[in-house]
């Protein structure tokens, strides 16, 4: 209540930064370096992640962007210098998901891993957005990797639930994926083309796949079933919706979050003894990831081309 007290009209929505076309080839490969995996079919997962099943997917993880099974363990430093106590509640907010998952930050001023800003007032750069997954490593170290605009002491709690957990959730490789269909209708179809086309340089067919087709249609791999609360769920900016509202999302990390963070990122992982997940060596996890080779095939066109963004050639 205190949130909506405080909080103007104005409600700024998430706009995840993807890498320009330039840095993506480089961005793949290091993936693959940074995880092996991330060039393989995501249901090789299940031959290590206990219980993992591709078709509960219900945020869409860019597999290139997957951090890995051993979990995600990043420094983090502000580049504009704020209090303490600001550094340690975002900190605490970003940590929120290691309640369940294998997800640990900690602050650090010697070339942190995320780099936080509060960029206001450039239209390039101000809002709320983070990069996703393993692509801040692509970003030049002077540069932030997270935006939070204006987050200050006095900002809501309410609103460190709903933009520093969601922005972190980029950064563990989630991306905005599971719009519902109810969602998608309050989309104004021409507004929302001529948006994308200016914002990400997509094209007409690349906004109807990854913005105007629900979830439930697109069924990437098997049921879906799309969750409204996911702190992950898609927020739109007012200015393409029908109504001229902002579609807010999820305004908090919910429990099918928590489990779905759970099995990408498994504090145990299958044959490791119990110990907490830990980098194994290359080699090894290669030869874990070719133990069941063919187990559980799943037909290609299932796999979904989310990378496909800003690379539209029409
Ligand atoms: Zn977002």
């Amino acid at each position: 209540m205190a949130a909506k007290a405080v909080a103007r009209a104005r409600i700024i929505t998430c706009r995840p930064k993807h890498l320009p076309q330039d840095k993506l080839i480089h961005a793949a490969r290091r993936a693959v370096e940074i995880n092996p995996m991330n060039h393989a079919p995501v249901e090789r997962l299940a031959s290590l992640i206990p219980g993992f099943a591709p078709t509960h997917m219900h945020l869409a993880v860019l597999i290139a962007k997957y951090w890995g099974p051993a979990g995600v363990h990043l420094s983090v430093g502000f580049l504009d210098n704020p209090p303490m106590a600001l550094r340690k509640k975002i900190l605490l907010h970003m940590n929120a998901w290691n309640k369940t998952a294998n997800v640990k930050f900690s602050l650090s001023n010697t070339s942190p891993d995320v780099r936080i800003a509060r960029i206001a007032n450039d239209p390039v750069n101000d809002g709320y957005w983070s990069y996703v997954g393993t692509q801040i490593r692509e970003i030049d170290a002077d540069q932030p990797t997270m935006n939070l605009e204006a987050f200050s002491m006095s900002t809501p709690d309410s609103e460190y639930h709903r933009v520093v957990r969601h922005e972190t959730g980029h950064t563990l490789g989630f991306e905005h994926e599971h719009m519902r269909r109810e969602l998608v209708k309050l989309i104004d179809v021409q507004k929302a083309i001529a948006f994308y086309r200016d914002d990400q340089g997509w094209s007409p067919a690349e906004v109807r796949e990854q913005v105007l087709t629900p979830i439930e249609d697109r069924s990437l791999r098997g049921t879906l079933h799309a969750d409204p609360n996911s702190i992950m769920c898609y927020e739109i900016e007012g200015s393409i919706t029908k109504n001229g509202k902002p579609i807010i999302g999820g305004l908090d990390i919910d429990k099918s979050d928590y489990d779905f963070a759970a099995k990408l990122y498994p504090k145990k992982l299958r044959g490791t003894n119990d110990t907490p997940a830990k980098e194994k060596p290359v080699a090894k996890r290669k030869a874990a990831a070719k133990k069941k080779p063919a187990a559980k095939k799943k037909p290609a066109a299932k796999k979904r081309p989310i990378l496909r963004r800003k690379t539209a050639k029409k």
